[in-house]
């Protein structure tokens, strides 16, 4: 790993508060460290230097809840609710081979990296065999992107034809599985550790406290459950349940918390437990106003982080979920002046606070707040750089850097990505992949440009097409339905 030198940047430093600066300075990296933040860096012959004059150096931008493994399902949930993606995109992980896992995984954390995503949190529930995740795993270090690789126990689809559930969702091998991989984690130097996606509170106390257990006995850290109070998901209260289960504490990662209560909100806090916030889905889907800018959930701004959830529904970028939350929670604040017939004296909520959310807030989510989330001597080199002078950018860059990425910027404008100190996307474009070990023999080659990995991800998305087309979603969906006792009386077309 060569030594790099950022040359004349503006770099965005969060002091001690939490307040970012722009600050036009050097960053050398020393192997996947920033080892010197200072105005003027002299260049040794073996570093290699990247000029950053008209740029701007941001921290890697942290998604806390995503599920990589969805490419082949884009373009599908654009005019859908919850309850139909559950049916056109998360069922349909039953259709996917091991293959199509693989490249579906390495579609989703390339998107992410040209995104200007570092770290990821994988809610990766594909787990139809050992095989699948191993592999996706596989395309995750391939990938080169920092991941928690939630490894999901998951509800899997037993028949189409009718359409029914598996009933038996832990199997021997779901742990033993668990229990293998733990043993080989972390991967790809240390970029990919392990942790748990749960989401079968169905099955009782006794069985999820001893699957948290054993995870924790493996060396888990983050364990991380899809949250929602209402009635196309449930109304109970997950955090209620976990800290009644006595499991509630600082490793919990909750996607959405959407129509989560002030006492929930509290439990999250005094736990230091986490949340996800992911307002593509959660604002289309019906899931509830995000929470992270919900100040009548005291606490809750302080324990949010931000996520993607499903690039099959929405662009991989969590620069634009952080535009989607902001500007949805000033709408929703300045509607409460305007119906009363009065206006806002002030903005609600700042560029900053958002940034936050997807850098320094979503490090701290999955306790990693000493090595991400920022630009400081110490930290990993995981660092994005936006072209200042772009058409999008000019100006507002020169004016106001945090504003610039927050309300300006595209993946478009991303030139540089770094992870783990080493160049994942230069120019513009993303770099060759180095295709990991495991999956070698699945994809017969050592390297794969971006192109090779379109023209996979295209032939696996016809094949799996020819599998959907027939599948009788309306009937798939009633059973669905039912088998989820959720009151079908409470879905209805008007208010
Ligand atoms: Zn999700």
């Amino acid at each position: 790993m060569a030594s790099l030198l950022l040359k004349g940047g503006t770099a965005l430093i969060h002091d001690t508060s939490d307040h970012v600066k722009a600050i036009k300075t050097d960053i050398l990296i020393e192997g996947n460290k920033i080892a010197k933040i200072e105005p003027e860096i002299s260049a040794s012959p073996t570093v290699e230097v990247i000029d950053c004059t008209d740029k701007i150096v941001s921290p890697g931008f942290i998604d806390t809840h995503h599920h990589l493994w969805q490419t082949q399902l884009k373009g599908r949930h654009a005019d859908e609710l919850l309850l139909d993606y559950m049916i056109t995109g998360n069922a349909q992980s039953s259709n996917f081979t091991p293959a199509d896992f693989f490249w579906g995984e390495l579609g989703g954390c390339l998107e992410a990296i040209s995104a200007g995503t570092t770290t990821v949190v994988d809610h990766a529930h594909l787990n139809y065999s050992p095989e699948a995740s191993k592999l996706a795993i596989s395309a995750t270090v391939s990938s080169g992107i920092r991941s928690i690789f939630c490894y999901c126990p998951t509800s899997r689809v037993a028949s189409w034809k009718p359409f029914s559930m598996s009933r038996q969702p832990l199997e021997p091998w779901v742990l033993t599985t668990l229990e293998e991989l733990a043993g080989q984690a972390p991967f790809g130097d240390g970029r990919v550790t392990l942790g748990l996606a749960f989401d079968l509170y169905f099955l009782g106390k006794d069985v999820v406290a001893s699957v948290f257990s054993k995870a924790k006995s493996l060396g888990i850290r983050t364990i991380t459950s899809h949250y929602v109070r209402n009635a196309q998901f449930s109304l109970a209260s997950t955090a209620e349940l976990l800290h009644g289960f006595g499991l509630l504490d600082e490793s919990i990662l909750l996607s959405h918390a959407t129509g989560a209560t002030a006492e929930d909100a509290r439990l999250l806090k005094e736990a230091n437990a986490h949340v996800s916030t992911t307002p593509s889905t959660e604002l289309q889907m019906a899931l509830g106003q995000p929470v992270c800018f919900r100040d009548d959930l005291p606490g809750m701004q302080e324990q949010s982080s931000l996520g993607v959830d499903c690039h099959s529904n929405n662009a991989g970028s969590v620069v634009g979920e952080m535009r989607l939350a902001l500007q949805a929670a000033r709408g929703t604040w300045n509607d409460k002046f305007n119906e009363k017939g009065k206006a806002p004296k002030v903005v609600n909520k700042t560029v900053e606070e958002v940034f936050n959310l997807g850098t320094i807030q979503g490090a701290r989510a999955v306790g990693m707040e000493d090595q991400i989330g920022s630009i400081a001597i110490g930290k990993t080199a995981d660092l994005v750089i936006f072209d200042g002078t772009t058409p999008a950018m000019v100006c507002a860059a020169q004016h106001e850097p945090v504003a610039a990425v927050v309300l300006h910027s595209s993946p478009a404008d991303i030139e540089t990505v770094i992870v783990d100190g080493n160049i994942r996307k230069a120019a513009g474009r993303l770099g060759k992949v180095e295709v990991d070990e495991i999956a070698r023999k699945e994809v017969g080659k050592a390297t794969l440009d971006w192109k090779d990995v379109a023209r996979e991800l295209l032939k696996s998305r016809e094949a799996l097409q020819r599998k959907i087309q027939d599948l009788d979603f309306v009937e798939a969906k009633k059973r669905m339905i039912r088998g989820y006792y959720i009151d079908e009386s409470k879905l209805v077309d008007e208010i």
